[in-house]
């Protein structure tokens, strides 16, 4: 019997898994994650799992006996320390081996924690990547007192944590080091509806702060910026952006460039390994140039490629990126990459002053839009975006026109 091994269990390759079966896999499937919980979806995590008391069984990528069902062996827990290609096989932390014909990484990412002077010694600090992550913060929020946390970072996991434990009765104060939250992913527009957003909710956001230093005494966490103001925290949250886990790849001499590097069907340099997910780099046929991603989108769809191929029937991916937020009453949906961009529109729903989006161009080229409470301008982007259409301005901004494909 062929086995298929896959490393992650998340997004990626719990997708995977399932898909080789619907592609008719007929061999083993053998699902390694270091995580000793049943896979679950990450994006609830700071969202409203979070806000939530529910336990991961609430949030589960898949029930627990569809993969037996399936077929599918897991093996939680442990880690892959190496692999070994020459041999065909991984070697893993509890000293045993296992062979493969195919092999995936779906390694993922890793939260990054900044070399803060103090850091290690700060109380109730957390990242916030795995379910643990939200059960230690949770119990650190129901254990304190006065309940002040300050999340360093001011991207869409800060923001979504931020909003998640302001329902949960918290002081939150979110520290940003750039002059604007979400600065690295869209349009000034944006930062500043969000900024506001969660002033009327009561988090203060501090932009231009550079923390230098964390000092812990007695469970009391005095953060310090580069400008010396202080804020002081029972809990802090870091949410300053992910490492791709390519360590095993590049021990094992495949080649990595800003993440693993793969063809358009997921295969690595190696003809019987593939990588899928945030841990790839990888051809985006729409945009033309190589692409590091992190979204549950491209881990499908990803996933979805690569099993077709391992069943040998290739197909080749070719998606417009899409990506959402959730913060307190409010859908942000993404389509497309606003990189390159250098010149954007903003069209606003008469009625509404939460409801927008803003169209971003280069030159006459739309290349991606952001949609605030406006599923029907995602859509319509995302269709735009597609056809490669040439929009006319003036009614797209002129909310009296209606909002539909033939009109603009
Ligand atoms: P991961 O989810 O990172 O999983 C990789 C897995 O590999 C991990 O479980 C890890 O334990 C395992 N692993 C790694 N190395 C080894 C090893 N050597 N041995 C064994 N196991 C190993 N995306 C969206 O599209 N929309 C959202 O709203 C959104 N919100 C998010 C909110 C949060 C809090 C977080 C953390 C992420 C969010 N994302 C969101 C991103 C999304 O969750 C990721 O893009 C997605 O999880 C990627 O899936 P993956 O399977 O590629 O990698």
């Amino acid at each position: 019997n062929k086995v298929c091994v896959i490393i992650g269990a998340s997004h990626a390759g719990v997708n995977l898994a399932f898909a080789l079966r619907s592609e008719g896999w007929a061999g083993d499937i053998v699902l390694i994650d270091a995580d000793a919980a049943l896979p679950y979806h990450r994006p609830p995590l700071s969202k409203a799992y979070l806000a939530s008391d529910d336990g991961i069984e609430q949030n589960l990528l898949k029930s627990a006996d569809s993969y037996e069902k399936e077929g599918i062996t897991l093996r939680l827990g442990v880690l892959v320390k190496s692999i070994d290609r020459a041999d065909k096989c991984v070697h893993l932390n509890d000293d045993s081996v296992q062979v493969y014909d195919k092999l995936v990484l779906a390694t993922g990412a890793s939260p990054i924690v900044p070399p803060i002077p103090g850091i290690d010694g700060a109380s109730n600090l957390y990242p916030l990547r795995t379910a643990e992550d939200v059960t230690n913060i949770r119990k650190a929020l129901n254990t304190s007192q006065s309940k002040r946390v300050i999340v360093i970072g001011g991207g869409y996991i800060g923001l979504e944590t931020a909003a998640s434990l302001k329902k949960l009765g918290a002081t939150v104060t979110v520290l940003e080091r750039e002059e604007r939250v979400l600065s690295r992913v869209t349009a000034p527009e944006i930062s500043q509806f969000f900024t506001n957003l969660h002033k009327q909710y009561g988090v203060e956001i501090f932009t231009d702060k550079n923390v230098v230093s964390i000092e812990t005494k007695n469970g009391l966490n005095v953060i310090k910026c580069s400008d010396n103001s202080r804020f002081n925290a029972d809990i802090i949250v870091v949410g300053v952006g992910i490492r791709v886990n390519t360590a095993l790849a590049v021990a094992a001499g495949l080649e990595v460039e800003n993440g693993i590097k793969v063809n358009a069907t997921a295969r690595t340099s190696d003809e019987d390994i593939y990588a899928i997910g945030d841990c790839t780099f990888h051809h985006n046929p729409h945009y033309n140039r190589f692409i590091r991603l992190e979204s549950v989108q491209n881990a499908v769809d990803q996933a979805k490629v690569a099993a077709a191929a391992i069943a040998g029937k290739e197909t080749t991916y070719n998606t417009i990126p899409w990506f959402w937020s959730d913060q307190y009453d409010v859908k942000l949906q993404m389509v497309g990459l606003s990189e390159g961009y250098n010149r954007i529109l903003v069209r606003k729903e008469a009625s509404e002053d939460t409801k927008f989006s803003v169209w971003y161009f280069k030159d006459d080229e739309l290349l991606a839009v952001d949609a605030v409470n406006n599923a029907k301008a995602y859509v319509i982007g995302t269709k735009f975006i597609k056809e490669g259409k040439k929009v006319d301005a003036s009614k797209l901004v002129d909310p009296s026109t209606p909002f539909k494909p033939a009109n603009l």
